[in-house]
């Protein structure tokens, strides 16, 4: 059984790159008449405003991609990562680590070996990191082909020094607690994934499909993001909103018609076809 998902951290509200990701996703799973699942990736609560998960739940509601499950929330997890950083740390793939990012930054990446080797808790505030032995990995991406990204440190974090649990682990343990069969996710997370392969190997957990999709890209061809200030999404707009995604996504255009968004999805899904969907990032003209 297909099982995909749309994973937003509620760091604002969704904006057309956004709900880019998301359409692709949801016509992934329902053209290939699987499950489509919402996890909200809120493991970093200073940075996530109050308002977002409700703005999020609503502006997904509205362009018609409702959660075939109950919707995942990363903050009842913790237990489980808990457990993971515990099997790492005992089987020896994970260390304590206190340099701090200038010492990295000086030492390029490499931990002292008094580091590298901590398998006791400090005593102070320190992060968790797993090793990350390989400089590069390949792996087969449904939409890209065969990719094969370098990994420049030797090691990434798990748990924050602030106590915080890192997306890389998070977003692994989560798949597999959710049986996720296929993720559909930006480009940008393409430099994540050796990570998420090595923790996914680790822990003995499956690994998913993976299909990075093009990015949308800002009048200064910057991703759109929250970060680069993108509108949030114009909810009033969502027939347009999803026809835009759908033209984005390489898809052929539906009948004038369809004027409403559930029977756009459905016509979408009928004729989904994702040898259509670029391979190079999109400049975006209109931002709503
Ligand atoms: N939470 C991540 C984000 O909003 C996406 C995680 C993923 O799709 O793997 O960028």
């Amino acid at each position: 059984m297909y099982r995909g998902r749309f994973a937003p951290s509620p760091t604002g509200p969704l904006h057309l790159g956004s709900l880019f990701t998301a359409v692709a996703s949801w016509l992934s799973a329902k053209a290939a008449r699987g499950q489509w699942l919402l996890r909200i990736e809120d493991i970093d609560p200073p940075r996530e405003p109050p308002s977002a998960i409700g703005r999020i739940f609503s502006s997904l509601r509205t362009h018609g991609l409702v959660s075939d499950e109950t919707v995942l929330l990363q903050r009842d997890r913790h237990e489980a990562y808990a457990a993971a950083v515990e099997d790492l740390l005992a089987a020896e793939h994970a260390f304590y680590c206190t340099c701090s990012r200038q010492d990295l930054a000086v030492a390029r990446e490499q931990h002292p070996p008094q580091c590298a080797n901590s398998k006791q808790s400090p005593g102070v505030p320190a992060s968790i990191r797993v090793h990350m032995p390989a400089d590069r990995y390949s792996f087969e991406d449904a939409l890209l082909g065969h990719v094969d990204v370098p990994v420049t440190e030797d090691s990434f974090v798990i748990r924050r020094k602030d106590g915080l649990f890192a997306y890389h682990l998070a977003v692994v343990v989560d798949d597999a607690f959710q049986h996720i069969s296929h993720v559909v996710r930006g480009r940008d997370l393409l430099d994540s994934t050796p990570y998420h392969l090595r923790l996914q190997h680790l822990l003995g957990l499956p690994t998913p499909v993976y299909s990075h999709l093009p990015l949308l890209l800002n009048d200064q061809g910057r991703k759109l993001s929250k970060q680069n200030l993108a509108d949030p999404l114009d909810d009033d707009m969502a027939p347009d909103n999803l026809r835009f995604c759908l033209e984005a996504l390489g898809q052929p255009q539906a009948p004038a018609r369809l004027g409403d968004c559930a029977s756009l999805l459905a016509w979408a899904v009928e004729h989904w076809d994702c040898s259509r969907v670029p391979r190079h990032d999109l400049p975006v003209t209109r931002q709503t």
